[in-house]
């Protein structure tokens, strides 16, 4: 059993101030793999001043300064790639090619997007031509707690820690208990790095611990946290008493719409992307709206595609889809897809139970609901599985209207030939993202929801300024 008991504070790995044991359990297995320590108010406060002391050192450090040991970060990341992607399939269920590609894949693609964004972005620029003695500056907001979840945990730590170095914000990063261990394996990169005392510092904890002790914290200037849209709501309101700075990536039950006239590839391509990480993405696909002449022919397809999706142990190399985070997930799924089922929606495939021969581990059975409407639970709410919600529709108003009936707002996707329609679903759709025919966003490109998805944007240009203070200077002089 792995033991990794200690916190990285002010550049040293350090004993918790007292010994709060946390057992890691392999999803594959349902069996511990490590032990850490949940930190308590002494650890959180211990962090916190480490950040705050750093502060005005980093923030006077040049910006090409911190960039260099970005790039030198991203450096030592192509180095321990393996030890990141294993622990990412022990810990939270990814399949370990999955892992190496698509999980450890995500967090250097977004350390070198901040660099590529930060090489082009004017740090200090004059307001305009008709304010000679005006002056621009953008600064570090302070002191950064970063609060992330165990679904894509680098991919996560990355877009943060990445674009709070750069921008000159000091850190404390709280894992999710759920997946610490990669996260950990980051701290020793940091380390390696060689970012000032103080810079980066690490405490795991759980959410109603570390989580709230670092939201309220009064010498936290900004909470940047992705997770539920519960946590987010109490972040938000414990981050109140001392008006911190609080940006949010929360949950999304995004509307994928299928028009008659789509590829002929567009339904499988929707349910492989419901199914990847087992469905446990936030931008995940999950309401696949198909209009009325092509969607008894995507019911079946989509059933077919589900009923081949084979799932099995995050370790075994392959294809397959992994068991979902933990049991308490697996169990809000379960009745989930009994929900469905109550409610009237139609199975096609999978349902309740664990998929035939796995009967240890948290997996689900890939899933598929047909003839749905949009007022069903398994319309509305974040199932955080690999279960896929079919709603059919008629004219291009009622999709918009259908996909936009949702507290959610995060991604939406469109499937069409008619490039014009095309555009006019993507103003129309109420979402931070849009992705249509398959085409992914590129890279650079700003992440983030509207409504109860949350606020702010990650990646790029976008997700450093959202680290970054914009300071007005009158009287600059000039020249
Ligand atoms: P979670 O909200 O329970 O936990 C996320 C993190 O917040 C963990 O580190 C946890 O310890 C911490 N936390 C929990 N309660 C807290 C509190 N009261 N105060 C401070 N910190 C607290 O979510 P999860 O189960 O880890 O992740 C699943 C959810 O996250 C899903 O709803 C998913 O959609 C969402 N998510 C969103 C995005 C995005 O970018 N929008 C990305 C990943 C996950």
């Amino acid at each position: 059993m792995i033991e990794k008991r200690n916190f990285y504070i002010n550049g040293k790995w350090v004993a918790p101030s007292k010994a709060h044991d946390f057992k890691v359990i392999d999803p594959s297995t349902e069996d511990p793999c490590a032990v850490i320590s949940l930190g308590s108010e002494a650890d959180t406060n211990a962090a916190v001043a480490a950040a705050k002391s750093a502060l005005p050192g980093w923030m006077a450090t040049p910006v090409e300064d911190r960039i260099a040991l970005v790039e030198k970060l991203i450096g030592i990341y192509q180095t321990r790639t393996e030890d990141l992607a294993q622990a990412m399939s022990m810990e939270m269920g990814a399949p370990i090619d999955m892992a190496r590609s698509q999980q450890v894949g995500a967090g250097s693609w977004h350390l070198t997007e901040f660099v590529n964004a930060a090489k082009g972005f004017a740090f200090e620029r004059p307001l305009g031509d008709h304010a000679p003695n005006d002056r621009i500056i953008y600064e570090a907001v302070g002191v950064a707690a970063l609060i992330t979840p165990w679904n894509w945990p680098m991919n996560q730590v990355t877009l943060k820690v990445g674009a709070a170095a750069i921008a000159g914000c000091t850190m404390v990063l709280k894992p999710s208990e759920q997946s610490p261990l990669n996260a950990m394996v980051f701290a020793e990169m940091m380390d390696e790095a060689g970012f000032p005392p103080g810079v980066f510092n690490l405490v795991n904890g759980d959410g109603v611990g570390v989580g709230s002790q670092l939201s309220a914290h009064p010498d936290v200037d900004m909470v940047s946290f992705t997770g539920s849209t519960r946590a987010g709501t109490a972040i938000s309101k414990s981050a109140a008493d001392t008006l911190k700075k609080v940006h949010l990536e929360l949950g999304g039950k995004g509307a994928n719409v299928v028009f008659a006239d789509a590829d002929e590839k567009a339904v499988k391509r929707g349910v492989l992307h419901m199914m990847n990480n087992t469905g446990q993405s936030c931008n995940a696909p999950s309401r696949m709206l198909v209009q009325r002449p092509i969607y008894d022919q995507a019911v079946e397809t989509a059933a077919e595609v589900a009923s081949k999706v084979s799932v099995g142990p995050a370790r075994e190399e392959g294809r397959h889809i992994g068991p979902v985070v933990n049991e308490l997930q697996w169990g809000k799924i379960q009745d989930l897809i009994q929900k469905g089922i109550d409610e009237g929606a139609r199975l096609v495939a999978g349902g309740t139970g664990r998929p035939e021969g796995l009967n240890k581990g948290y997996y689900v059975r890939p899933t598929v609901f047909a003839d749905a409407n949009n007022q069903m639970t398994v319309a509305r709410e974040e199932i955080f599985g690999p279960v896929l919600t079919m709603i059919p529709f008629d004219t291009e108003e009622e999709a918009v209207e259908i996909a936009n009936d949702t507290p959610y707002g995060l991604t939406n996707y469109v499937q069409t030939q008619d490039g014009e329609r095309a555009n006019r679903m993507a103003r129309g759709l109420r979402s931070g993202m849009v992705e249509m025919n398959g085409k992914a966003r590129s890279a650079g490109s700003p992440f983030g929801g509207m409504k109860q998805s949350g606020n702010g944007r990650e990646g790029g240009v976008w997700g450093l300024e959202d680290f970054l203070e914009v300071k007005a200077v009158g009287g600059w002089t000039a020249g």
